[in-house]
């Protein structure tokens, strides 16, 4: 197994909707084993293929004792409530009012994005067996984060507000590019405790 190198943002491949996955070979098996190595190298708890440069519908997560993947992945997002990280009101529960969201992809930005706090994952897993999830709260914030990935979005793209703003502010700035060296130079000796998928 190998661990790969991470795309940052502004490779065209992070910006293109992934292809499904018709056949799951040997080449899809060693796909997925390497994914999950590189995401447990960088201490991430998702990580999708066009992430590692391949554009295609796969996507592994780690969340708290949930770990899989998910082949050609299809959500639906249950009930209408959604909240973001400012307003636990809005239903996030105890312990994920301060969740902000970062991407392996995006270096040195962290800020909370409305998701919908209940969601529905179906798919397949790498056997071809049916996979089938109801997650809440940060698994479903991941699963939302790692579909966006495959259909060529990033979460800095739901932005609002200031954090709309300063996160622009930061992409152009010039220092940007020091910072995407920093951060691949410090995941070769540390791991980020913050949600980065
Ligand atoms: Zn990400």
């Amino acid at each position: 197994m190998t661990v790969l190198s991470i795309r940052m943002i502004g490779d065209p491949v992070l910006r293109t909707p992934a292809a499904p996955v018709k056949t799951v070979d040997n080449s899809t098996a060693e796909l997925i084993a390497d994914m999950f190595e590189t995401m447990d190298a960088v201490a991430g708890i998702g990580l999708a293929a066009p992430q590692v440069g391949v554009s295609r519908r796969i996507f592994t997560f780690d969340v708290v004792g949930e770990r899989g993947v998910v082949i050609n992945p299809e959500l639906t997002l249950l009930g209408e409530r959604s909240f973001t990280a400012r307003e636990p009101e809005h239903g996030a529960a105890e312990g994920e009012n301060l969740l902000r969201e970062g991407c392996l992809s995006v270096a040195d930005i962290y800020a909370p994005v409305t998701r919908a706090q209940e969601v529905l994952l179906t798919g397949t897993d790498a056997d071809g067996s049916a996979v089938r999830l109801e997650a809440t709260g940060l698994l479903a914030a991941c699963f939302q984060h790692e579909v966006d990935h495959l259909d060529g979005r990033l979460f800095v793209d739901r932005l609002t507000g200031a954090d709309k703003v300063a996160a622009a502010r930061a992409l152009r700035s010039r220092e940007y590019g020091q910072a995407i060296d920093q951060t691949l130079g410090s995941r070769k000796s540390s791991h980020s405790s913050f949600f980065a998928s």
